[in-house]
């Protein structure tokens, strides 16, 4: 790690505490570029689509990830085992009766080893504090309008525990490929702030 960081307060905070675990010998510079690039190489919603897509293409797939999604994901070539330890990860489906969404209340766990950063305004103090009393209201800022008679389930991020929403499939893309399908699919629809 290395650079500066002025004007960026929290980096250089990051490297602060980088630093003094190195002075104290926690943790070499080298070990912890290793784990940050074991992390973050090829982490990104990218990834969340293409699950997204074979679970839409392949329901044995898509009955195996909702049920252990860490167990599941190896099908498709990934896994959270990014970091120092395996986070576990839990698929939640929409249905026509359901519509699922995330939040870490607590600060702003995120799937980051599978899907990236998260967007900034998940980690925004108005929508951890909000998503959770008005969930419906919160989405319809985000412009997605949730049938009242469709319930809303938060999930509660932690460190144990991260969530991936599985978006329903829209309708008229039988036709389409799964590579097609994926490009459907956006990182607000993986957290639920969107249908798809
Ligand atoms: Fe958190």
């Amino acid at each position: 790690m290395s650079g500066t960081h002025a004007g960026n307060p929290v980096a250089a905070r990051v490297r602060r505490l980088e630093e003094r675990l190195v002075e104290s010998g926690h943790v070499t510079d080298e070990e912890l570029d290793s784990i940050l690039t074991r992390v973050l190489d090829g982490a990104s919603p990218l990834n969340g689509a293409r699950i997204v897509a074979h679970a839409w293409s392949d329901a044995g797939f898509r009955e195996r990830l909702l049920a252990d999604a860490n167990r599941a994901l190896p099908e498709v070539g990934l896994s959270m085992a990014g970091g120092l330890q395996e986070q576990r990860l839990k698929v939640v489906a929409n249905t026509p009766e359901r519509h699922n969404v995330l939040v870490c209340t607590l600060c702003s766990c995120y799937p980051v080893a599978l899907l990236g950063p998260s967007p900034s305004w998940y980690k925004s103090e108005a929508y951890r504090s909000r998503v959770v009393r008005e969930p419906r209201a919160v989405l319809a800022e985000f412009g997605l309008d949730v049938p009242a008679e469709r319930e809303i389930t938060v999930w509660d991020s932690s460190a144990e525990s991260r969530y991936m929403v599985l978006p329903r499939r829209p309708e008229g893309t039988e036709e389409l490929s799964e590579e097609q399908l994926a490009e459907l699919v956006t990182r607000e629809g993986l957290i639920g702030t969107a249908a798809v």
